[in-house]
């Protein structure tokens, strides 16, 4: 008999606390003898949509992606969630921290924290792919020299379509699978459009799920993803739609799309995908053992439903008094794609044409998020948000240099170590501050860009100037020790 610390805890919570409590909790008894890991408390949530322009609520089950009276975005909101509190900070902690060593594949990943995500989808619908719980690793003192202050690096290329959207992936193929189940649905069609890595990710977690049901189809801006990108949903088996043009021009034809036909989407308009991204959040509040004082997070924004749910995220866990206070988000931008530091900037919201951008992954001029972002930070982080843009040179300098000092960092995870080497220079976070940086994806979707710098093959329109000594190439020697003994300089023994 394996008894959960987690789901003991949830479950005696069930009888000390009122009656309210206890329906939300509807766990089994703890002295049942079949208790185990798996007794999963059934935490029954009451999520709706909720807009965020007028308010109105929707059902969870409608598949609606913007408010049908005033058109804004949506996001999920959990109307028991006030309920949350009465368990205290403390108890939280222990939940958490319990499913740590959790022997469920359905609990080892985002749904740790699964009552925060998605409450209403038990665990037998949850899809797992390994995703979440990346490293934490330490910039060591060559790297954090360079970049003027020490600071870590959370690894999201380490999930299993090699880019953090695996998280939001993951919370909405699992709601997909459970609608499925629960409201007997089939024909569904995934669709999204993407820079890439969303589209890797929809379609690894897409073709988990019974074909009979469900088929993928993704758009991508032609020549706009690199081939290891392209590969990755063709070898899922998605249906790949190749269109001229840039992502926003993807993005416009999947909202008609989504906005006229019977398909569910998977780009992070979807708010499902919200909640599962939110997850970043709360494994770095975990990983640093709930401590984020003086703490800022340095986040890459693109279509800027990555640096939302981190907002949200955070905001989750402090209003739970688990953690006590929100930490400083940092955003980073190219300055060939970066509307939203134009607006902190300046205070007004322009849609911009991109330039070219390494940073492929973030290389968006209207991103579909920036009415939360700006929500988010007129409500809650205020003074707690900035936003610098880097140049190409930066980023490729910022990538090229972390990677040669033990990380796997990408394009937009060297926008992280460029954009806090500039906020460091420019004064706009203290070298006294924790940081943790966001390394978005892994750096062999991006090799692309690497080889081009070694190769000199930027065209003039990124406005990359090269250093010889960040560049690598291969030597072709003799299948000799000694001819390779002599090109090393080796001394030899006795
Ligand atoms: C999608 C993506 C981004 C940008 O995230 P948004 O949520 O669009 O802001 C950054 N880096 C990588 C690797 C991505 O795939
Ligand atoms: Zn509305």
């Amino acid at each position: 008999m394996k008894k959960s610390i987690a789901y003991y805890t949830l479950t005696t919570f069930g009888k000390d606390l009122n009656a309210d409590f206890a329906s939300v909790f509807k766990g089994r008894s703890c002295d049942e003898a079949e208790m185990t890991d798996a007794n999963m408390s059934e935490v029954q949530g009451k999520l709706v949509y909720s807009c965020i322009g007028c308010g109105a609520h929707y059902d969870i089950y409608d598949f609606v992606y913007t408010c049908p009276e005033c058109r804004s975005l949506l996001k999920i909101e959990n109307l028991n969630f006030d309920r949350y509190r009465d368990i205290p900070p403390e108890r939280w902690k222990e939940i958490f921290d319990s499913r740590k060593n959790t022997t469920l594949p359905e609990l080892s990943g985002i749904f740790r924290f699964h009552e925060l995500i998605l409450p209403i989808v038990p665990l037998e619908d949850i899809i797992y792919l390994g995703e979440g719980q990346t490293p934490i690793v330490k910039a060591n003192p060559e790297l954090s020299d360079w970049a003027g202050a020490p600071f870590l690096v959370k690894n999201d290329g380490l999930n299993p379509s090699a880019s953090f959207k695996d998280r939001g992936m993951a919370s909405a193929t699992s709601f997909l699978n459970h609608a499925i189940r629960a409201r007997n649905l089939d024909d569904v069609l995934g669709i999204c459009a993407s820079t890439g890595d969303t589209s890797a990710a929809a379609a690894l977690y897409l073709s988990y799920l019974p074909k009979a049901k469900v088929k993928a189809v993704v758009l991508l801006p032609k020549g706009k993803v690199t081939p290891a990108q392209l590969s990755q949903p063709l070898g899922s088996g998605a249906q790949v739609i190749e269109m001229p043009g840039v992502f926003d021009d993807c993005m416009r034809v999947v909202e008609e799309l989504a906005q006229n036909y019977h398909v569910f989407l998977l780009n992070s308009k979807n708010p499902v995908r919200i909640l599962g991204q939110k997850s970043y959040a709360y494994e770095v509040a975990q990983q640093l053992s709930w401590d984020t004082g003086d703490l800022v997070v340095v986040v890459p924004i693109g279509n800027a439903g990555n640096i939302t749910a981190i907002m949200e995220g955070f905001i989750d866990l402090h209003e739970l008094g688990i953690i006590r206070a929100l930490p400083t988000i940092l955003g980073v931008q190219s300055h060939h794609a970066d509307p939203i530091t134009r607006w902190r900037a300046t205070g007004t919201y322009t849609p911009l044409k991109v330039s070219p951008s390494v940073a492929q992954a973030a290389m968006i001029g209207d991103p579909v998020s920036f009415p939360k972002v700006k929500k988010l930070v007129e409500n809650h982080y205020n003074d707690l948000f900035h936003v610098v843009s880097v140049t190409e040179t930066e980023i490729m300098e910022g990538m090229l240099t972390s990677n040669r000092h033990g990380h796997v960092v990408c394009t937009q995870g060297g926008e992280s170590v460029a954009g806090l080497k500039k906020a460091l220079e420019e004064g706009i976070v203290k070298k006294t501050s924790r940081f943790v940086l966001d390394s978005t994806s892994h750096q062999l979707k991006f090799a692309l860009f690497q080889q081009m710098y070694f190769e000199d093959a930027f065209g003039p329109e990124y406005g990359i100037v090269t250093k010889d000594c960040l560049k690598s190439k291969p030597v072709s020697l003799d299948a000799s020790a000694h001819t390779i003994a002599q090109y090393l300089g080796l001394k030899k023994k006795g």
